[in-house]
């Protein structure tokens, strides 16, 4: 006599039951699921007592005939995946068919069910997988299912079950997450009676809304990228609403919630900075990728699921949310009310990758020019020395003149004679003259003039900010441009540098890099077009220790790689000898997202207000 027996349908459906329902909350998942699984336009949840009494799902989907309403229940029974490949393509939430045979071993189960082309429906009870009930019966199109007594027979569970307030959350966070997923769909939570959410259809952004309260509609930064293996929407939360607690963090993929610590780590990284002590940044990104390169199989409820590409994406969540913020975060702390030629809108994506034109009159002569001018003049107090020349001054003053030809003096604004009262007058008037840039240029520094205020932009930042915006958004849909070079650059690196070359010649080539490793030694022949001449040997330098030396994440490799070649290619020598050149540069500084730092987190900008340039007259 054989030992081994198989265990009878309703035991084992009872063990598959406490790995896919765990608590109540896991059966109003699995219903709403099938229920959008059904094309349900509307759902509706109603609970009782935390789901302990009473989880009523109904939905206004394509129903089931008498048979298959039946079949539903059999373990392994679903509608979903008929074939072995079917599981590589899924566009479903369920595909185990294993939900509904699960609740109906463990509660008691009442299911009302129509086809739109019947006249009648189903009827089926069911209580510990034994049907007690099967009637035709009058109900309408869609379907509807209650359960009660869950866990009667498992008293292990029933046990552990915890306090109803804590059930409900749970209940409530299964269901935002699918209704968050899903704006489209018309869903109703009701507790005890009482209506816990009714939401319409509508675009995501009011979803979002509607789930989070109103008061969130303007806390919300919009993100958005789209690249061949992604597709990234959603919002995050501006750094200043970070919640105290990690409730707010959503993603989606395929309009299926998840959790992923590895992409949570990018989402904090690109909030590096931005957030309070303790406080976590809040999110609702929702991916989109071809369902071939996911495995939603490897956990029974679903929430982990392995992504092929999860390095590109990684990086791209990086990168789209910290542009976003420095669009919506950092720049209106600024004092920025210039002109208003520089709002421009942010087209950075559908213009190639080009370096700022910086055009130089070799003619050009600041000390020559003045004298038919008006009056450019410097308010020296009360001594009377009224028609000194600006540069005159700056240069007496000490800023030194080496640099004194590459300033544009003539068109640094006018300044009114100082008033003789005491009272501090303004020094900045708040109409500047139209027609005139206003502009000067000391060391790394260019100078303007804002409507409350002196700005200060360090140039050579502002340039490797430029640089690093074109390519990053560049990067991430195309190769960046690549020159081969005359003369190919031999390079020796020790062995560790060679090995991490090699594992990262993909990520280079899409970089621009081309080369190989011979004999010991790296031969280059092609580089980013942005280098030249000594700044490739610069960006080498830093690349090569970037890959071999840093301890950074795979995922951020590509910016690291990024700034590194933004940063050495703003190492050149910048020639700002005329208005253009200047012009240009703040313009494209300003249509950068994030203008206010660097990638490497450098201030590029400041404004010395009124207030504090009076402060220091005191
Ligand atoms: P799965 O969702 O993994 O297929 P389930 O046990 O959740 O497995 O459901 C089994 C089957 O029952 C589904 O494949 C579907 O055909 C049918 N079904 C379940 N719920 C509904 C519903 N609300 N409307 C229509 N059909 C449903
Ligand atoms: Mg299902």
């Amino acid at each position: 006599m054989s030992l081994i027996q198989l265990l009878p349908d309703h035991i084992a459906n009872q063990i598959a039951a406490g790995e896919v329902i765990q608590r109540p909350a896991s059966v109003v998942k699995e219903l709403m699921e099938n229920a959008i699984d059904a094309g349900a336009t509307k759902v509706d949840v109603n609970i009782k007592e935390s789901g302990k009494s009473l989880i009523q799902v109904v939905d206004n989907g394509s129903g089931m005939s008498a048979d298959d309403a039946l079949l539903c229940f059999e373990r392994h029974a679903t509608s979903k995946v008929r074939k072995a490949d079917d599981l590589f393509s899924l566009v479903t939430k369920g595909f185990r068919g294993e939900a509904l045979a699960s609740i109906a071993a463990i509660a008691h189960v009442e299911m009302r069910t129509k086809l739109a082309d019947d006249a009648t429906g189903t009827q089926i009870n069911i209580e510990g997988s034994k049907v007690v009930n099967n009637t035709e019966t009058v109900c309408p199109n869609g379907t509807s299912f209650e359960i009660k007594n869950l866990f009667y027979n498992v008293p292990a569970r029933r046990n552990f079950l915890k306090s109803n307030k804590v059930e409900f959350r749970h209940i409530q966070d299964e269901f935002e997450r699918v209704a968050l997923a899903h704006s489209s769909i018309h869903f109703t939570l009701t507790h005890n009676d009482s209506e816990i959410y009714n939401l319409m259809p509508g675009v995501l952004r009011k979803r979002v809304v509607d789930v989070l309260g109103k008061k969130t509609n303007d806390r919300l930064v919009p993100i958005e990228e789209s690249t061949d293996i992604v597709e990234l929407n959603g919002f995050v939360l501006k750094p200043e609403y970070a919640r105290k607690t990690r409730g707010e963090q959503f993603l989606f993929v395929n309009d299926r919630f998840f959790k992923s610590t590895y992409f949570n780590h990018a989402i904090n990284k690109a909030f590096e900075g931005l957030l309070k002590e303790r406080t976590y940044a809040s999110y609702f990104l929702y991916l989109n990728v071809d369902p071939q390169k996911i495995d939603v199989n490897v956990h029974p409820t679903k929430t982990e699921i392995k992504f092929e590409e999860e390095k590109f994406i990684y990086s791209i969540l990086l990168s789209s949310i910290r542009q976003a913020l420095g669009k919506y975060n950092i720049a209106p702390t600024l004092d920025f009310e210039r002109e208003t030629s520089f709002d421009l809108p942010m087209d950075m994506k559908s213009k190639p990758v080009s370096e700022p034109v910086i055009k130089v009159n070799p003619d050009y002569n600041p000390f020559h020019s003045t004298s038919n001018r008006n009056t450019t003049s410097f308010s020296g107090g009360s001594s009377g020395k009224k028609s000194e020349n600006f540069s005159q001054a700056i240069t007496k003053h000490g800023f030194g003149t080496k640099e004194a030809s590459s300033a544009d003096w003539e068109n640094f604004y006018t300044i009114d004679e100082a008033p003789e009262e005491e009272e501090p007058a303004p020094l900045i008037e708040d109409e500047t003259s139209p027609g005139i840039s206003q502009f000067l240029i000391k060391g790394n520094y260019i100078f303007t003039p804002t409507k409350s205020g002196l700005m200060v932009i360090h140039a050579r930042r502002a340039y490797e900010q430029i640089l690093y915006t074109d390519l990053i958004s560049s990067f991430i849909t195309n190769p960046l441009q690549s020159q081969v070079l005359l003369f190919p650059i031999e390079k020796e690196l020790s062995k560790n540098e060679l090995v991490a070359w090699e594992s990262n010649a993909m990520m280079l080539k899409q970089l621009g890099f081309v080369g190989e490793v011979k004999e010991g030694e790296l031969h280059l022949s092609a580089v980013p077009s942005v280098l030249q001449d000594e700044t490739i040997q610069k960006a080498l330098d830093r690349i090569v220790e970037t890959i071999a030396h840093r301890d950074i994440e795979k995922g951020e490799i590509a910016h690291e790689l990024v700034h590194s070649i933004s940063k050495s290619a703003s190492m050149k020598k910048m020639n700002l000898n005329s208005k253009e050149a200047v012009n240009d540069i703040i313009e494209r500084l300003f249509q950068c997202e994030n203008h206010a730092f660097t990638p490497g987190n450098k201030k590029i900008i400041d404004t010395l207000s009124l207030e504090g340039i009076d402060e220091k007259f005191r």
